[in-house]
C-alpha cells in the first residue's frame, strides 16, 4: 500500500467492530453483486459473529493468492495473514492440475505470441516479454524449493519440450522466418527448425505414424519447455503457510459482503457454507483473488476502479488418454496453428502431462459456453455482473468481437465425432475408444471500458486496485498460472511501493528472484546463470542449451513498426 508499512495485527475474535463507510456505489450496487457472489443458499440460520483483525486478507485459495501470501510472508514474516475459499479445498477451480492445460507458457511453441505484421515480419516483442515472465516464474519456484516451501520439484514441474507443428506452405514459411527471428535471442537458445519428416518422427513419433506422406510439414522443438501442475504448487504453498502462526486457511467460506471501515480498512463478510453462520475479518489490504470469480468480488467493494470493468466467460474441455500405449510414446507440448478460417485461439495442443503423479495426454482446449465464471459457480455470475457502467462496453466488444461469437458457436456445436477428427489432424491414428472428454475450468476474459470503442476485449490480467492500494482484485487469466510471481512482482510494484522501495524489501525480493528488475534478453551469461541454478533446484531432466555464442542483442530481428495483422486471441 502506499502509506508507511503495516503495522501487525494480532487476530482477535469478537473484537471492536470498526465503522463502516458505506460508498453510493455499494448501496445501489451491492444487491446484484452479492446475487452473483451467492452461488449457494444459506442454510442455517445466522448463529453469532466470530470477528478478526489481520494484516492482509487473500480471497481465494488458488496459484494467484498462494504465490501472494508466500511472497508477503517471506518479505513481512511478521504479518498477519489469512484466506478465505468457497470451496472444500485449494486449488480446486482453474488451478488444479485438471482444469488448465499446465503449459509454462514461455512462447516458445505458443504461435499466438509471434504475430505477422502487414508487411510479413514476425514480431517477437511479446514472445520475449512472456518469456522473461517465465524467468521470473522458474527463479520463484526455484527459490521456493531452495527455502522448503516446496517439496519434490518433479511433483510439479517436468521438463517437457514445447513444439510447433504446422502443415502447408503459408504456415511453413511462416514457422520459418519465426525461427529466424527468435534464434537470435538468448532466451529462445537450442531451439531446432525441421522440414525433415525423418527429424519429426524422432520429435513426436506418434503423431507422425499414419501421417499423409504428401502432407508438407515443419516444426520446431525446444528443449526448455515445461509442464506444469499449478494445482500441486498452490497445495504446497498452502500447506507451508498453515506451517507459519501468522496464517489462517479458511475453507467452505464464501465471502458475501466487503465494505470499507472508517479507518480505511475493509471489513470482510463470509459465510460459513456448511454452518450457515457469519465471520468477518477486517483487513488493511485485501486481495481479491477470486479466479473468474474476482469481477463480482470487485463489484462488491465498490470501489470506483471496478466501474470500467465487465467480464466474459469462455471455458475449455480436453480429450483425454491414459492408454499406456500411446501416452509412453510422446513426451511433449506440441502446438499448431489454426485451420484456415478460424482465429488462433482455436489453436489446438496435444499436451503430455504429469497428473496424480501419472503420465497424462491431453488434447484441446475445446471452448465451451456457460455464464458461470468459475466451474463451480452460478449460471448467474455474468448476468449478475452487468452493471449499468459496463453494459455499453460489453455490448460493444458484442459488435467489434464478432469473430469470437461465430467461433464460440462453431466450437460449441461440435460432437464427440468432430472432436475427434480435430484430434486426428494431430494424432492421425487416434482411436474413439481411447478418448474422453473432460470439462476444464472457466476463464472469465476482460472487457474495459475505452474512451474511443465504448469497450475493449483485453487478453491478458490486470491488476485493479483502490487508489489508496488497499483493495486489489486480479481479472484476467492469460497467460495464466505460469505468470503468477511476475503477477505478484508487479503488484508489490502497483500498492506496496513505498515498502518495495526500503533496502529490506530490495535485498529480500533479490534473493527470491535474483534478476528481479533486469532484461535478460539483453544478458546472455545471466540467462545461463539463471538456467544452470533453476535447472539444478527444480531437477529439470533435460539440460539447458549452451549459450556460448549467443550474441545479446537482436541483429537480424525484423523491425517491430509494423501493423499487426490483429486477430481475436483467447490464448488458451
Ligand atoms: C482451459 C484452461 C487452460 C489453461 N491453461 C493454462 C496453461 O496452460 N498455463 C497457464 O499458465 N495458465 C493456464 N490457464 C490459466 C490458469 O489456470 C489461471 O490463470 C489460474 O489458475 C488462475 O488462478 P487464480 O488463483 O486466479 O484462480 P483460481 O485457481 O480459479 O482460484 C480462485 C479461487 O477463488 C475462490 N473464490 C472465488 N470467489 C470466492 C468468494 N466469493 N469467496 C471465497 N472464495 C472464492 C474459488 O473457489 C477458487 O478456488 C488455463 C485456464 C483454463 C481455464
Amino acid at each position: 500500500m502506499r502509506q508507511k508499512g503495516l503495522p501487525v495485527t494480532q487476530s482477535s475474535q469478537n473484537e471492536k467492530r470498526p465503522r463502516i463507510a458505506l460508498t453510493r456505489r455499494q448501496l445501489l450496487g451491492s444487491a446484484l453483486a452479492a446475487a452473483a457472489i451467492s452461488y449457494l443458499p444459506a442454510t442455517q440460520g445466522r448463529a453469532q459473529t466470530n470477528e478478526r483483525n489481520v494484516d492482509v486478507l487473500l480471497v481465494g485459495g488458488g496459484i494467484m493468492s498462494a504465490t501472494l501470501g508466500v511472497l508477503l510472508h517471506q518479505l513481512e514474516p511478521g504479518w498477519t495473514i489469512e484466506m478465505i475459499e468457497r470451496l472444500d479445498a485449494v486449488a480446486e477451480e482453474s488451478s488444479n492440475g485438471w482444469n488448465n492445460a499446465g503449459t509454462g507458457h514461455s512462447a516458445l511453441c505458443e504461435l499466438n505470441y509471434t504475430p505477422e505484421d502487414k508487411d510479413g515480419n514476425v514480431q517477437i516483442t511479446s514472445a520475449i516479454n512472456i518469456n522473461e515472465q517465465f524467468q521470473i516464474t522458474r527463479q520463484f519456484l526455484s527459490h521456493q524449493v531452495e527455502m522448503g516451501v516446496l517439496q519434490n520439484p518433479r511433483s510439479f514441474i517436468n521438463s517437457t519440450p514445447h513444439m510447433s507443428l504446422v502443415w502447408g506452405d503459408e504456415n511453413i514459411e511462416y514457422l520459418r522466418k519465426r525461427f529466424e527471428a527468435l534464434k537470435a535471442s538468448p532466451l529462445f537458445a537450442g531451439m531446432e527448425f525441421t522440414t525433415d519428416r525423418a527429424k519429426m518422427t524422432e520429435w513426436m513419433p506418434v503423431m507422425m505414424e499414419g501421417r499423409d506422406p504428401a502432407q508438407k510439414l515443419a516444426a520446431t522443438r525446444s528443449p526448455l519447455g515445461t509442464d506444469v501442475n499449478f494445482g500441486e504448487i498452490t497445495r504446497q504453498y498452502v500447506k507451508f503457510l498453515q506451517s507459519q502462526q501468522e496464517f489462517v486457511l479458511r475453507t467452505g467460506h464464501e465471502v458475501r459482503a466487503i465494505f470499507r471501515n472508517e479507518d480505511g480498512s475493509w471489513r470482510v463478510t463470509s459465510q460459513n457454507l456448511a454452518e450457515g453462520t457469519e465471520e468477518v475479518v477486517n483487513a488493511k489490504f485485501v486481495f481479491l483473488g477470486g479466479g473468474g470469480g474476482a469481477l463480482p468480488l470487485l463489484q462488491l467493494s465498490g470501489i470506483a476502479e471496478g466501474d470500467d470493468y465487465a467480464g466474459f466467460p469462455v471455458g475449455g474441455s480436453f480429450l483425454v488418454s491414459e492408454k499406456p500405449e500411446i501416452v509412453s510414446r510422446h513426451l511433449a507440448k506440441v502446438y499448431g496453428k489454426a485451420s484456415v478460417g478460424s482465429p488462433p485461439m482455436s489453436v489446438p495442443h496435444l499436451d503430455t502431462r504429469m497428473l496424480d503423479g501419472k503420465q497424462v495426454l491431453l488434447f484441446g482446449p475445446f471452448a465451451t459456453f456457460s455464464t458461470k465464471f468459475l466451474k463451480n459457480g452460478s449460471l448467474w455470475d455474468l448476468p449478475a455482473s452487468v452493471t449499468l457502467d459496463n453494459i455499453w462496453p460489453m455490448l460493444n466488444v458484442g459488435w467489434t468481437e464478432f469473430d469470437l461469437v461465430k467461433y464460440l458457436a462453431g466450437q460449441l456445436m461440435m460432437s464427440q465425432e468432430d472432436r475427434m477428427n480435430a484430434l486426428r489432424e494431430y494424432l492421425p491414428e487416434a482411436k474413439d475408444e481411447d478418448w474422453r472428454l473432460w470439462q476444464a475450468g472457466q476463464r472469465v476474459q476482460i472487457i474495459k471500458r475505452d474512451a474511443e470503442k465504448g469497450g475493449v476485449l483485453k487478453l491478458g490480467t490486470e491488476i485493479v486496485s483502490s487508489a489508496d492500494g488497499s483493495i486489489t482484485a486480479l481479472l484476467g487469466a492469460s497467460p495464466g498460472a505460469s505468470t503468477a510471481a511476475p503477477i505478484m512482482l508487479n503488484l508489490l510494484e502497483k500498492v506496496f511501493a513505498d515498502q518495495l522501495a526500503t533496502p529490506a524489501w530490495q535485498e529480500r525480493v533479490r534473493q527470491i528472484v535474483p534478476s528481479y528488475g533486469t532484461a535478460l534478453n539483453d544478458d546472455p551469461a545471466a540467462v545461463a546463470r539463471v538456467w544452470a541454478v533453476t535447472e539444478a533446484r527444480l531437477d529439470l531432466a533435460i539440460a539447458s542449451p549452451v549459450l556460448d555464442g549467443v550474441a545479446a542483442n537482436l541483429p537480424d530481428a525484423p523491425t517491430e513498426t509494423g501493423e499487426v495483422v490483429r486477430v481475436p486471441d483467447m490464448a488458451l
